[in-house]
């Protein structure tokens, strides 16, 4: 709490009282320090490829570029780490984007059901190399939103389900209509999450295993980019979870009019 404290002097400089503010600066404090974590977040991630870069390019120039194995070697580390950075950038781009006060989507009358197939068709190859499998439940539903920014929530959902799963595992996706709203739950077999850990999901960096998430090429910001669109979408996102058993991620949107 910050404590202000002034004299009120009457008009014949008689002493009146005084003036004491109290002000809560918890919120003050608490936003500063997740600006504080950002920006350590955001160094840190990108100085990892950098170092990393850095030191493979500086021992190919000292001479190992003359072993040709260890040269195809380096080159592959180098190639990764740069995309790594370059998808943190995009993702950093992206945020800020969808944090911007003023963010909208186009929202329009769109086939969800089209939606979740078009996103399977993006993700497809990914399921393929974990030998997963993939069932739908999808009723014909109209939603309100934007096509691409739908399209983009759906993958994020899917590449998590299975990212966090074993190989061989299931992802289950529904969607319905309950009321006026159109639901959409991503249900996979997977590793699950702590209750402790869930309501912290959502933030930015946030993960509850750093070197899973890194060795997938995940950032840590793809959740974040994903609440925020739903919210854009005027919808809401939750996630239920037994760890060890799986994860349910459902999202609900308006429908269209
Ligand atoms: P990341 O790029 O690390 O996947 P996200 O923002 O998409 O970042 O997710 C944040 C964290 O939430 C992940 O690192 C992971 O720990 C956890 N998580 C997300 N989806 C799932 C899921 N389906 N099952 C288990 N954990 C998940």
């Amino acid at each position: 709490i910050e404590v202000y404290g002034a004299p009120v002097i009457g008009s014949h400089e008689q002493w009146l009282g005084i003036v004491i503010v109290l002000h809560d600066i918890t919120e003050l404090k608490r936003l500063e320090q997740i600006r504080k974590d950002f920006v350590a977040n955001v160094s840190h991630e990108l100085r990892t490829p950098v170092t990393s870069i850095k030191g493979f390019s500086e021992t190919l120039i000292d001479g190992a570029y003359k072993e040709e194995a260890t040269l195809l070697s380096f080159l592959e580390i180098i190639q990764t780490e740069t995309n790594r950075l370059e998808t943190l950038i995009e993702e950093l781009l992206e945020l800020s984007r969808v944090e911007q006060s003023g963010f909208e989507v186009d929202a329009q009358p769109t086939d969800m059901k089209a939606v979740i197939e078009y996103a399977f068709e993006m993700v497809h190859s990914r399921f393929e190399e974990k030998n997963m499998k993939c069932e739908t439940f999808l009723d014909e539903v109209y939603v309100s939103g934007d096509a691409n920014r739908l399209v983009q929530i759906m993958m994020n959902l899917l590449v998590n389900a299975i990212t966090y799963s074993a190989a061989e595992k299931t992802v289950t996706v529904r969607l319905s209509q309950k009321g006026s709203q159109a639901v959409v739950e991503v249900e996979d077999e997977g590793i699950g999450i702590e209750a402790s850990e869930i309501s912290r999901l959502f933030e930015r960096f946030y993960r509850v295993d750093k070197a899973r998430s890194r060795n997938s090429g995940g950032t840590g910001l793809g959740l974040s980019i994903v609440k925020h669109l739903v919210e854009a979408h005027h919808g809401k996102i939750e996630v239920r979870s037994i760890p060890g058993r799986g994860s349910v991620f459902t999202i609900y949107l308006p429908l269209a009019d």
